[in-house]
């Protein structure tokens, strides 16, 4: 959530391969995980694998401070770990913390079992050319992801789709992902990582993304905590 104070909870593991991913080290089990020391410090204490929702949430509470917006459950793919990811959301929503979840929304079942805990949900809109998953697997993984937006629409959890863009990102698949989406909260385009991108061509993607949504939704992010040197 751009310009608001989180704490970031990393999950490792996921199910998919985007060509442009920025956390590729996650993508297996992991024997150890690390904990920020001090919030900001960029230092940070090794804790053994797996951790019990509990002692997560100690680790939140300890880098929590005033101001605090949410917490980002992000990965990785939280999905992949839905039933510890929602006791997690679970014990922050009654500690009083708004649960923020991130996801490239693959499984509307694992979904929807979290969505009485969520306040807001971000879920990539996967695009052919991100080669995320097997060609012929990508209508499943699409309709999915819409249908978690909708979902999270109709429960009242906030509903923003993420569409991550590279330089040859086409027009023609940000306006087609763009469609059906009336109900959305927000759609942010987010350059990826290290792609240079003309401003000409962030300009026509957002026209194309404007097509079928108000632009009052439309948004092009970068992605901040990397250009803050933040984790
Ligand atoms: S969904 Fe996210 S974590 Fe998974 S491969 Fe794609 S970018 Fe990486």
């Amino acid at each position: 959530m751009v310009g608001r104070r989180q704490v970031f909870v990393r999950m490792a593991g996921c199910n998919l391969h985007c060509r442009y991913c920025d956390t590729p080290g996650f993508c297996g089990r992991q024997d150890a995980c690390r904990a920020e020391l001090f919030p900001g410090w960029g230092e940070f204490s090794e804790l053994a694998n797996p951790l019990r929702p509990e002692q997560v949430v100690a680790e939140i509470d300890r880098l929590s401070g005033r101001g605090l917006h949410s917490v980002s459950l992000t990965g990785g793919e939280p999905l992949c770990q839905s039933d510890f990811v929602g006791a997690l959301a679970r014990e922050c929503q009654s500690g009083g913390q708004k649960v923020y979840l991130e996801t490239n929304g693959f499984s509307m079942q694992r979904f929807c079992t979290l969505l009485d805990h969520l306040d807001y949900a971000a879920v990539d809109l996967k695009l052919p050319s991100h080669q995320a998953c097997p060609a012929e697997e990508w209508e499943m993984l699409i309709q999915n992801e819409r249908a978690c937006l909708d979902f999270a629409f109709q429960a009242g959890v906030y509903a923003m789709a993420k569409v991550v863009i590279l330089a040859e990102t086409p027009d023609r698949e940000v306006e087609s992902a763009c469609q059906g989406l009336e109900g959305l909260d927000a759609l942010v385009l987010q350059p990826a990582w290290g792609s240079r991108i003309p401003s000409r061509r962030l300009l026509r993607l957002h026209e194309a993304a404007c097509t079928n949504l108000s632009p009052e939704k439309v948004m092009v992010i970068p992605q901040v905590h990397r250009l803050l040197g933040v984790l």
